[in-house]
């Protein structure tokens, strides 16, 4: 993994003589970026540091259960005060995103921002900081903080709480440690999370057995008459308009997951969710395998992410234009595909 000692002794002074620190995560934030978070804040405050999480909008529901969720300030609900926090912070934490505009929003604020800035990451290509621990190879934005945490001090900082919010944040990002979870070295560190007599099974109970009847109905639906398999390209796709959000009673994070399904079938080795936002397209793309969704969403989508896993906007196209132009790239990637 890579941890450079120089970055962990810079980092270890800017703690030491910051006195109000901000961690932030990206946009809709998911269990692993506000896993993250929580599992920094939590070890800060064990140091007594003065901390403050800003998120850019909210997080699911599903992760209300993480201890002291209720203390994250939600930039787009209350901008005022997230602005304030900003401006004052010594320190800023970029967790589990790889540049400012993913914050949306915040995005000049965070720029604006006199602070020393560190990034803790796991996506490809990240932007300048001031210090930085980024790597790409790694399970899961909670399990290299973790892993800063452990260079920082010793494990034995860590409390119950901080380990909850990281063990949920690595068991999510890894889908319950099907991918991304090859390397040894991510379940001893998932095994000293357990020793501090977190339970793991109400963890997992809440990150994946939590959800809604409408939610579950939702993918019911979607899978039977929605996706669309294109076998000549070992491709799935589904879309989802707002007129069948609205039908379905949609909450944010409700189609979490869903781009999963279709790469459970047989031979499918790229799946893609096509979503309609007020104003925006939303993708989500997810392969098997060497197909590189990162390259495929940044060059096509304006997008980025992973080799495996990767999204993009689309601002000027509908919903099915954008279904149009993926089908429409397929031939030229009809190699890729069938050899990823
Ligand atoms: P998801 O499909 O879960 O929204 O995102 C999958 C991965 O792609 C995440 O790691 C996320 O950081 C990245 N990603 C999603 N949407 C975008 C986007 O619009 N731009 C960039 N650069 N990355 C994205
Ligand atoms: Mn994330």
């Amino acid at each position: 993994m890579n941890i450079p000692i120089s970055e962990i002794e810079k980092l270890k002074k800017a703690i030491e003589t910051a006195d109000f620190i901000v961690l932030t995560g990206h946009q809709n934030p998911d269990a692993d970026c506000v896993g993250a978070n929580l599992g920094l804040f939590h070890v800060l405050k064990e140091q007594r540091k003065q901390v403050q999480i800003i998120l850019p909008n909210r997080f699911p529901d599903n992760l209300k259960w993480m201890p002291s969720t209720d203390q994250i300030v939600v930039y787009e609900k209350d901008t005022e005060l997230a602005s304030q926090y900003i401006q004052k912070a010594d320190l800023i934490f970029s967790i589990d995103y790889n540049h400012f505009s993913r914050t949306g929003k915040m995005q000049n604020a965070l720029e604006q921002a006199k602070a020393q800035k560190v990034i803790i990451d796991h996506h490809p290509e990240p932007d300048i900081y001031h210090i930085t621990f980024s790597d790409t190879s790694v399970s899961s934005a909670s399990e290299l903080v973790y892993e800063v945490i452990k260079h920082l001090h010793s494990e034995s900082i860590v409390n119950i709480q901080s380990a909850e919010c990281l063990f949920a944040g690595i068991m999510a990002d890894t889908g319950c440690f099907s991918y991304n979870s090859s390397k040894p070295k991510t379940f001893l560190n998932v095994a000293e999370l357990l020793e501090k007599q977190i339970n793991k099974d109400y963890i997992k109970a809440k990150l994946f057995d939590n959800y809604s009847i409408e939610r579950t109905r939702l993918m019911g639906y979607l899978l039977s008459e929605k996706m669309v398999v294109l076998p000549e390209f070992r491709t799935a796709y589904i879309v989802l308009s707002e007129q069948e959000k609205e039908k379905f009673g949609y909450k944010i994070g409700d189609s979490e997951g869903f781009v999963n399904l279709p790469l459970s079938i047989e031979n499918i080795n790229f799946s893609v969710f096509i979503m309609e936002h007020e104003g925006f397209m939303k993708m989500s793309m997810r392969s098997r395998g060497n197909f590189d969704v990162n390259q495929f969403a940044r060059k096509h989508f304006k997008g980025g992410g992973h080799k495996n896993a990767a999204g993009g906007k689309d601002f000027d196209l509908k919903l099915l234009e954008v279904a149009d132009k993926l089908v429409s790239l397929l031939p030229q990637y009809k190699e890729e595909l069938l050899n990823s």
